[in-house]
């Protein structure tokens, strides 16, 4: 999980000082590995850090989902993966080097990673993104009332990100 350094907070979750409020949080492999036995993941799965096959049947993208802090220029970043179709997949592939792909139209993704504090986000539709040579896809959530849909939508403030932080420093579901 990497992030980005800020100034600490006071935690209304334990009471103590943290010295980091992390504005970015990253999934390093789609959820559905888990379903893979260890002892089969090096037959059964191919992985880098951005694309992923499952039995060459099941395919996967990161990307980042991002919300505007309102007030800061840098977004809240979400680092997830997306299922997405063959057709879609080999698309990418080929476009992974080329120049201009960002004006590629969306295509339909579905979300491979369970950011707990929206409950189940497991296939939550998302419509991708192509970005320029280099960069990871942007995801954005089809449903603009799904509460994570509505912070990607509306922004969140400061105070959200230190409630996230909480709840995922504390793994508990209070909001
Ligand atoms: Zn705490």
């Amino acid at each position: 999980m990497s992030s980005e350094l800020r100034s600490g907070f006071a935690c209304t979750e334990c009471g103590e000082w943290h010295d980091e409020l992390p504005l970015q949080y990253s999934f390093k492999a789609p959820r559905a590995i888990v379903n893979v036995p260890l002892d089969q993941r090096e037959q059964r799965v191919v992985i880098t850090p951005d694309q992923c096959v499952i039995d060459n049947r099941d395919f996967y993208l990161r990307g980042r989902i991002l919300l505007p802090i309102i007030g800061r220029q840098d977004p809240f970043v979400w680092g997830v993966w997306a299922e997405v179709s063959p057709a879609s997949f080999i698309r990418a592939n080929q476009l992974w080097h080329a120049a201009g792909r960002e004006n590629e139209p969306p295509f339909s993704g579905w979300l491979n990673s369970e950011i707990f504090i929206f409950g189940d986000t497991i296939n939550l539709e998302l419509d991708v993104h192509t970005q320029p040579v280099g960069h990871r896809p942007q995801f954005t959530v089809s449903n603009p009332r799904h509460p994570l849909g509505v912070e990607q939508r509306s922004g969140i403030s400061l105070e959200r990100a230190q409630e996230i932080a909480e709840m995922i420093l504390h793994r508990s579901q209070t909001k």
